[in-house]
């Protein structure tokens, strides 16, 4: 254990693997199987502009990768900012995500937004309108970010492959099951991003909803249709 580093183990413990078991969802005879399972959380972390990022870290800056995310061709930068809310509360160290995007956005935690005193709407990742802004201040220079703070809508990645095995698309919603030591859940409202064939199969949740769950302790995860409400009462 001594030799692994605080990554490794994070690697390890955080991704639950779990080869989905075919079930009443696998009806379509092109579907092949999906990809394991994973479920990982995502941190508290910002998406930058280009612009941004000069701003932020100097004319010319180009991020750097620390490490690598499940996802190919995604990484957690080197570089990070902090966050300030209203009343100067803030969060020191807020990781960027790579590469850059077309909008900059802030992806927090229901606690996380506690600390700085902002109330966050959960939003797919990409609806920012109408969403808090914030401060955001680098080594040189800061910027106000009009709106784009939100707690990131549970969700899971798949690309067409899977979602042919699942039977869904992308804004449909699924279950999530996850069997851990004293505290087994359903997650509800984990929405799908159907993404391209170089997307894997993977949710994320944010540390809020990792800890409730005690994911990094779970010995099964379980991805489920969400079913139609089936009882007879007409109210439904
Ligand atoms: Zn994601």
């Amino acid at each position: 254990m001594a030799t692994l580093s605080r990554d490794d183990v994070e690697r390890v413990v955080r991704s639950i693997l779990s080869q989905h078991v075919g079930n009443s969802a696998a009806t379509s005879a092109t579907a092949g199987p999906p990809n394991p399972l994973v479920v990982n959380i995502s941190a508290r972390h910002c998406h930058l502009t280009q612009e941004h990022v000069e701003v932020l870290f100097g004319k010319g800056h180009q991020l750097t990768p620390m490490k690598w995310l499940y996802q190919e061709g995604y990484y957690a930068a080197e570089e990070t900012v902090a966050i300030v809310g209203p009343r100067r509360r803030m969060l020191p160290e807020v990781r960027i995500l790579g590469p850059c995007r077309g909008d900059s956005q802030v992806e927090l935690a229901f606690t996380d937004s506690i600390s700085l005193g902002l109330e966050l709407p959960v939003r797919i990742s990409g609806d920012v309108q109408g969403t808090p802004g914030c401060l955001i201040v680098g080594p040189k220079g800061s910027l106000e970010l009009k709106q784009g703070v939100i707690r990131a809508m549970r969700h899971v990645h798949m690309n067409p492959r899977e979602m042919a095995y699942y039977g869904v698309k992308s804004g449909d919603e699924m279950h999530l099951r996850v069997e851990s030591p004293g505290c087994t859940t359903v997650l509800e409202n984990v929405a799908v991003r159907g993404g391209d064939d170089k997307i894997k199969l993977e949710v994320h949740l944010d540390t809020d909803e990792g800890n409730a769950i005690n994911l990094t302790n779970a010995t099964k995860v379980e991805l489920t249709v969400a079913k139609p409400h089936a009882c007879a009462c007409k109210t439904h």
